[in-house]
């Protein structure tokens, strides 16, 4: 299936690894002129690189921290009119919520709740006015069903969903999509550090942690990310323009919900 985005622009945040690298991967697979980013200039360096080799359209990297303004003004400023923007950043830590103060919540909220607001808000007009725009935010299976050690994503990333619920709604009329992508388990850094801390929590080895974790997924395994990257793709797509305010749980089966 052709995804007609030839020819569009996507800002992709914190694409330099993982789930938003795949993302950003899978569009210029489809000749989308992809704008990487993420705050380590090698590892920038290395995901271009790879990406290059399968791109149709320019690979642009910028590196900042996409939770600050002037990172987010960084990114508009190379790609000042995007067809498309995957929102993604770093999960907040895990941790018990007692040790939780105030600093812990507002920096938790700033990058996984209003971080996507401002670029949400600072590319949706564009994107009304020439009538066509795909938003996709990572968020994460949490917001369906919490994983207590994760209590500060779990909180802010629900607060992002609420936005979306209404704002998509607003703005679907001009051909403007807003989806989020709710990963469950899949093979990333991040992951790494999420078993790594299980397992010391746990007192069992690293390996001992992944299989208890795999067993739990009726998939019986981790996510691929380029699984991830096909869906977000999908997503951007002409064929998505009717799809929007949804929220997809892509976790090999875990949330055991019948919806
Ligand atoms: P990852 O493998 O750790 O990759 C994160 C990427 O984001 C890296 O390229 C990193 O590069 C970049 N990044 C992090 N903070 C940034 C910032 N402030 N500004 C710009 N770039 C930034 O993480 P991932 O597994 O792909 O996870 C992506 C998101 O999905 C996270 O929010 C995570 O919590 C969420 N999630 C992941 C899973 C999973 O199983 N993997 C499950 C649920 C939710 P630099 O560090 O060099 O900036």
């Amino acid at each position: 299936m052709k995804l007609g985005l030839d020819g569009k622009t996507a800002i992709v945040c914190a694409s330099s690894k993982g789930l938003g690298k795949s993302c950003a991967k899978a569009l210029a697979a489809e000749g989308v002129n992809v704008v990487l980013n993420g705050r380590t200039q090698s590892s920038l360096d290395t995901a271009a690189e790879e990406i290059a080799k399968i791109a149709s359209g320019k690979v642009t990297q910028v590196c900042c921290d996409v939770t600050t303004e002037d990172g987010r003004n960084a990114l508009l400023e190379v790609a000042p009119h995007p067809d498309i923007v995957v929102n993604n950043a770093g999960g907040p830590p895990p941790g018990n919520f007692r040790d939780w103060d105030v600093a812990a919540w507002h920096s938790a909220i700033n990058a996984n709740m209003l971080t996507p607001i401002e670029l949400i808000r600072a590319t949706v007009d564009g994107m009304i006015e020439r009538g066509f725009g795909r938003i996709v935010n990572i968020t994460s299976s949490a917001v369906k069903a919490p994983i207590p050690e994760l209590g500060l994503s779990n909180g802010a990333r629900a607060g992002l969903t609420g936005f979306v619920a209404g704002t998509a709604r607003q703005v679907a009329g001009n051909n403007v999509t807003i989806n989020n992508i709710l990963p469950g388990r899949f093979m990333t850094d991040r992951l790494h550090g999420n078993i790594t801390h299980n397992a010391e929590q746990a007192n069992v080895s690293f390996d001992e942690m992944a299989s208890q974790m795999q067993k739990k997924i009726p998939a019986g395994r981790f996510g691929d990310p380029d699984e991830f990257g096909a869906l977000c793709a999908y997503l951007c797509g002409q064929h998505a323009g009717y799809i929007t305010g949804q929220n997809f749980v892509i976790d090999g089966g875990a949330y055991p919900g019948t919806l």
